[in-house]
């Protein structure tokens, strides 16, 4: 039986552990580098962590002469973190090892029998399904995280209201404490989008870049922000601020009571609505007005007309909300993902046209990627991430760090 991840653990043996968990196999003189510690001080700090097998000396390095220095690195074995990812419409699992590389998934459709109970069920039943197949014998899943769908309030561990599910029963759903006693483990919580930015920025693509931004495009528009190392959240922890930013005064009626939110028109509700509009006044298409947002932009991609003309209108809305976010936030690297934006290259395209020939000068040197390097596991290795994260306690300081060492 293993210990309990950092059972035995104070804050310096914890900030051994997450520099060699983001920067191992290093050796011991680039290790001090990273902690700033002092020879003896380092080994002191790495023996409880060799003795709970948390640390371990994979390989050697590269000799400048003489004897080759051991490397450090956390192990790959026996220690195991869960992620989640409960969207709307589907549910992504994975098991990870301890440097966050995904060794088994699953996926699952959210849909009218998905209640709060189902779903809790569904994920314990396969955290030991994977466990038993992808883990070393012995080994165990140690901590969970899940990213959901907001608001939340996340030092109560609940789901309050998220909109758009299927099934019923999602209000004030205290999902961690259901999750703990199912699991057996410690459970972290986040919206989405918030632990997709977390694993891009420190795992993915954004690694080294010291402000990423990524953005959702789906049913909804969920965005998540990391500053200089700061997750940056919003009041409630909502994820959907951004489909709320007005970029029409005069526009349309949006579900939050205003008039010309982006969500109004840049989402898969608004390409829907926007096209059957058209074809009810009585614009051409080869399709009927109650179309899938799928065969819309399928029909683009064959040359359709008026599909396309939807999809770039909403891709324009969406480029010209992401350069008004651009301008505030100054990221270096903005990641557009979900169905809409991996669907339809016309629409990726058109927004990031759109924000990159928008957005002021200063901040013209911002750059686009498509789906992000994590793609569609990105928000559940996000909730494995951020459960590591709160365990080490790696409070900004240390991804201050992460960010300034990297790259
Ligand atoms: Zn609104």
């Amino acid at each position: 039986m293993l210990p309990d991840l950092f059972s035995t653990c104070g804050p310096q043996e914890k900030r051994v552990f997450c520099a060699l968990q983001k920067f191992g196999p290093v050796s011991k003189s680039q290790l001090l580098a990273l902690t700033g510690l002092k020879l003896t001080t380092l080994s002191r700090f790495l023996r409880p962590l060799e003795e709970l097998r948390l640390v371990v000396r994979p390989q050697f390095g590269e000799s400048s002469g003489g004897r080759k220095p051991a490397l450090y690195d956390v192990t790959d074995r026996d220690y195991y973190l869960l992620g989640v990812d409960i969207s709307r419409t589907y549910m992504q699992i994975v098991l990870t090892d301890l440097k966050l590389r995904v060794r088994a998934s699953r996926r699952f459709h959210m849909d009218g029998q998905s209640t709060p109970e189902r779903t809790v069920r569904t994920i314990v039943e396969t955290a030991r399904e994977l466990a038993d197949q992808a883990t070393t014998p012995g080994g165990r899943i140690v901590l969970a995280g899940v990213g959901a769908v907001g608001p939340m309030s996340r030092t109560d561990g609940v789901l309050l209201s998220p909109r758009y599910f299927q099934a019923s029963g999602w209000k004030d759903v205290p999902l961690v404490s259901m999750l703990r006693q199912g699991l057996g483990c410690p459970v972290s919580l986040d919206n989405g989008a918030n632990t997709a930015v977390l694993a891009e920025a420190l795992y993915g693509i954004g690694r080294g870049v010291p402000r990423v931004v990524y953005v959702n495009c789906g049913v909804g528009i969920r965005t998540g922000t990391f500053l200089d190392g700061v997750l940056i959240r919003t009041s409630q922890n909502a994820e959907d601020v951004f489909g709320h930013m007005v970029v029409n005064a005069d526009g349309r009626l949006c579900t939050c009571g205003k008039r010309g939110c982006l969500d109004c028109y840049a989402t898969i509700r608004a390409v829907t609505s926007e096209f059957a509009e058209c074809r009810a006044r009585g614009e051409h298409s080869d399709l009927p007005a109650d179309v899938t947002w799928e065969s819309i932009c399928a029909a683009a991609r064959q040359g359709d007309a008026l599909a396309a003309s939807v999809l770039r209108h909403a891709a324009t809305y969406l480029g010209i909300g992401l350069s008004n976010l651009i301008n505030l936030l100054g990221p270096g690297l903005v990641i557009l993902s979900g169905p809409l934006i991996r669907q339809s290259d016309l629409f990726y395209e058109t927004a990031a046209g759109v924000a990159q020939k928008q957005v002021w000068a200063v901040q013209s040197g911002v750059k686009f990627h498509r789906g992000g390097s994590l793609e569609e596991d990105a928000i559940a290795v996000g909730g494995a991430a951020l459960a590591l994260e709160e365990a080490a306690e790696a409070l900004p300081d240390s991804r201050v760090q992460a960010v300034q060492h990297s790259g």
